[in-house]
C-alpha cells in the first residue's frame, strides 16, 4: 500500500539509534548515548529570553515562506561578518532546520537520473534523500589515513555529464574533518567554469578547534555557484527549535520558496525572532561550548588510543563527533559487520554509538561527545570491557 519511494527509504540511523537508547532507558537501562548529534548544554539564557519576548510582542502568525525579512537580513550581515559571504536578503531562506534546507535544495534540483558528488564519510541524511529525489549518489571514497579528505583530483574523477551538484559538510559529520582555504581552492577551481552547483553544509561553523573555518561560497572564481546552509541547532544548542537556512543563486532560492510554500510554509515564528539575537550576537555568546567540546575532543581521543587499543582512531578538528576505525574487533571476532558491533556496544557495554555505515563508513562508529566528561570516561571504560570480552 505504501509507495515504492518510502519503502526505498531507510530511517534516519542518527534517530533511529537514539530511539533505542531512549527505549532502553525509559525501561530503566543505565544507557550512555553517543548517538544523537546535538549539545548537551541547553538553550543559551539570551537566546531564552529573545524567544520569550517573541511570545509576548505576539509573533503568532504565519510569516512569509522564506522567512522574516529582519531575520534574513540579520542573515546576510551574519554571512558577510563571519564569512565574506554577499547573499543579499533575497538570495536567503529560513527553514525548520537545516534538514528541510537540504532536502528543499535537493528536490528543487534534481530530475531522475541526476548525479550528486558526495565525499564519504557523510552527513546520514545527504544520500536517503538524494534518492528519493531519483537522483543518483556518486560517493567519493576517503581514508582515515587521509583524514577522510577528498581531492581535487577524485573529484574531477567524479564528475560526469549528469553532474548537478557537489553536497559536503565542513567540518564534517561525522568525521569532524575540516577543509581548509587552501584545500578548497583546489576544489573549487575543479568546479570553476562549469555549471555544476556546489553546496557547503556549515552548520557545524561555531564548533572549530584547529584552524579557521573558511567557507567555500567565499572564493570569487565559483561564489555565484555555492549555495551555504547553515543553521541554530549546533552553533547555539537549540535543535528542537528547527531553525536552519540556506543561501545562493536567487533561482534556486525562489525554487526552493516554491517547494517549502506547499510543503510546510515559513518556519517557526517564535525561533525566527529569536534567531535574530543569535545570529547578532555570533560565535562569542557561545565560545563556552566550543571550549568544553574541544576538552571533551582530547579526553575521547586519549582514552579511546589508551583503553580501546585496536581502533585506530582520528583526530577531529571541528564538530563534536569521533570516527574511529573499528576493523580490528569486526575482523577478529564473531562480529559480522559493525552494525553488529554497534548492536553488541548497546546490549553488553550499554553505549550507543551509531553505525558508521549510515555514513558510508564500513568499519566505523560514530561516537558523539556532546555528554560530559564523566559520562565520556564512563563510556569508554564500558567499552573497553565489552571489546576485551569479545577477543578472548
Ligand atoms: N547537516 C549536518 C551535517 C548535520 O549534522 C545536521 C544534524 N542536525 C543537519 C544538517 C541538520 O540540522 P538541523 O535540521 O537540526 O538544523
Ligand atoms: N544531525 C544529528 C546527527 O547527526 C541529528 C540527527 C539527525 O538529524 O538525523 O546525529
Amino acid at each position: 500500500m505504501l509507495s515504492k519511494r518510502v519503502i526505498n527509504m531507510k530511517e534516519s540511523a542518527t534517530l533511529a539509534m537514539a530511539k533505542k537508547a531512549r527505549t532502553l532507558k525509559e525501561a530503566g537501562v543505565d544507557i550512555i548515548s553517543m548517538s544523537l548529534g546535538e549539545p548537551d548544554f541547553g538553550a543559551p539564557e539570551f537566546l531564552r529570553t529573545a524567544a520569550k519576548q517573541a511570545i509576548i510582542d505576539d509573533y503568532s502568525n504565519y510569516t512569509p515562506v522564506v522567512g522574516l525579512k529582519e531575520l534574513r537580513e540579520a542573515i546576510s550581515i551574519k554571512f558577510k561578518r563571519d564569512n565574506n559571504l554577499n547573499y543579499p536578503a533575497d538570495q536567503i531562506i529560513v527553514s525548520t532546520g537545516a534538514k528541510q534546507s537540504i532536502a528543499n535544495l535537493i528536490l528543487a534540483l534534481l530530475d531522475p537520473g541526476d548525479e550528486v558528488i558526495v565525499p564519504a564519510p557523510f552527513w546520514v541524511s545527504y544520500v536517503d534523500v538524494i534518492k528519493f529525489a531519483g537522483g543518483k549518489p556518486v560517493i567519493i571514497e576517503t581514508s582515515i589515513e587521509n583524514d577522510f579528505k577528498v581531492s581535487a583530483k577524485q573529484v574531477k574523477d567524479a564528475i560526469s555529464d549528469k553532474t548537478k551538484l557537489f553536497l559536503f559538510s565542513n567540518p564534517c559529520n561525522p568525521s569532524g574533518t575540516m577543509y581548509f582555504e587552501e584545500e578548497l581552492k583546489d576544489i573549487a577551481e575543479v568546479f570553476t567554469g562549469t555549471d555544476i552547483i556546489i553546496a557547503s553544509d556549515e552548520i557545524y561553523e561555531y564548533i572549530v578547534f584547529d584552524g579557521k573555518h573558511f567557507s567555500l561560497g567565499s572564493i570569487d572564481e565559483i561564489r555565484d555557484q555555492v549555495v551555504t546552509i547553515n543553521g541554530l541547532s549546533k552553533g547555539f544548542a537549540v535543535t528542537g527549535w528547527r531553525l536552519g537556512y540556506l543561501a545562493g543563486p536567487k533561482n534556486i532560492v525562489q525554487a526552493c520558496s516554491k517547494i517549502q510554500s506547499q510543503f510546510t510554509s515559513g518556519a517557526n515564528s517564535i525561533a525566527q525572532r529569536a534567531a535574530i539575537a543569535a545570529l547578532e550576537a555570533g560565535s562569542r555568546k557561545v565560545s563556552y561550548m566550543r571550549d568544553a567540546f574541544l576538552e571533551r575532543r582530547d579526553a575521547l581521543i586519549s582514552l579511546m588510543k589508551e583503553k580501546v587499543p585496536h581502533a585506530v582512531v582520528n583526530k577531529p578538528q571541528g564538530a563534536f563527533y569521533l570516527f574511529p576505525d573499528m576493523k580490528h574487533y569486526i575482523e577478529n571476532t564473531k562480529l559480522a559487520s559493525v552494525e553488529e558491533l554497534s548492536e553488541y556496544l548497546l546490549t553488553e557495554a550499554k553505549v550507543a554509538c551509531t553505525p558508521g555505515s549510515a555514513f558510508g563508513g564500513k568499519t566505523n562508529i560514530r561516537m558523539s561527545y556532546a555528554l560530559s566528561l564523566e559520562d565520556i570516561k564512563k563510556a569508554v571504560d564500558r567499552i573497553a570491557v565489552a571489546l576485551d570480552k569479545l577477543l578472548q
